[in-house]
C-alpha cells in the first residue's frame, strides 16, 4: 500500500511488519481448537448441482452424517419443506426440478435449528430421543433436553398463531359477554365478537372482517 516516499529504507521496518504479521498469524494459529468451536455452529457446506430438470444434492449423506441425524428423516423433512419429490442414489439426493442452492441450504439450516443444535448451549451434540411418544432433544454437551415442538412453536409457528385473518376459521374460547350479548373471545391483540355464544364456549369461528383491534366472526358447523 506504501509507495517510494514511504518505502521502508532500513531492515528494521521491514522487519518489524514481518514480525507483526507473524506475530498475528502465529496467535490465530495457536487459539486453543475448542474457542472456535464454541462459535455459532457452522452448518456443513453444502454441494448442490442442477442437471436439467433436476437438483442434486451431491454431499448429502456426508451432510446426514455430520450432523448424525438419519438421512431418511432429513430427506422427508426437505421434500416437505421444498415440496418437490426427490430419491437417494449412492449418497446423493436426485431433486425433481431446478431449486436454487440457497433454497436447500436454507431448509437444512431450519433442519439444523429445529432438529440439532441444543437450546442451551448451540451445541450439535445432541439425540433425539422418544420420551411418551414425544420427541425430545438431548444435548450430550451440556445435559439440556427439550421438546421439538416447544422449540417449534417459540419460533416461527407461534408467529403464525398470533394472526387473525379476515375469512379464517379459529378456536376460540369465549371468555365474556358483550355488551349486545355477544360472545367475546381474544386472540392475537383482537377482541373478538361473536354472536351467538355463550361465555365458556368453545367454538369455531370465522373472521368475517376486523376493524382497528376488533373483529367480529361467526359459528361455523362441526
Ligand atoms: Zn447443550
Amino acid at each position: 500500500m506504501s509507495n517510494e516516499s514511504d518505502e521502508p529504507s532500513g531492515s528494521e521496518e521491514v522487519n518489524s511488519y514481518n514480525d507483526y504479521d507473524s506475530l498475528l498469524k502465529e496467535a490465530r494459529e495457536n487459539l486453543p481448537e475448542d474457542i472456535s468451536h464454541h462459535d455459532r455452529f457452522q452448518v456443513p457446506d453444502i454441494d448442490i448441482l442442477q442437471e436439467g430438470n433436476t437438483t442434486i444434492f451431491k454431499n448429502f449423506t456426508d451432510v446426514a452424517d455430520m450432523i448424525n441425524r438419519s438421512p431418511e428423516k432429513i430427506l422427508k423433512f426437505l421434500l416437505g419443506e421444498l415440496g418437490t419429490a426427490g430419491e437417494k442414489e449412492n449418497g446423493r439426493v436426485v431433486f425433481k426440478g431446478k431449486i436454487s442452492p440457497s433454497k436447500i441450504e436454507e431448509k437444512m439450516e431450519d433442519y439444523i435449528e429445529k432438529f440439532v443444535l441444543c437450546s442451551e448451549c448451540g451445541r450439535p451434540d445432541t439425540r433425539l430421543v422418544k420420551e411418551n411418544r414425544i420427541d425430545i432433544i438431548k444435548c450430550d454437551a451440556c445435559g439440556a433436553h427439550r421438546p421439538i415442538k416447544g422449540k417449534q412453536v417459540k419460533t416461527g409457528a407461534s408467529k403464525k398463531s398470533e394472526k387473525l385473518e379476515e375469512g379464517e376459521i379459529y378456536e376460540l374460547l369465549i371468555q365474556d359477554i358483550g355488551k349486545e350479548g355477544d360472545g367475546v373471545a381474544k386472540k392475537a391483540g383482537y377482541t373478538i365478537y361473536v354472536p351467538g355464544t355463550t361465555k365458556g364456549d368453545k367454538v369455531k369461528v370465522r373472521i368475517n372482517n376486523k376493524t382497528g383491534n376488533l373483529a367480529f366472526g361467526s359459528v361455523v358447523g362441526g
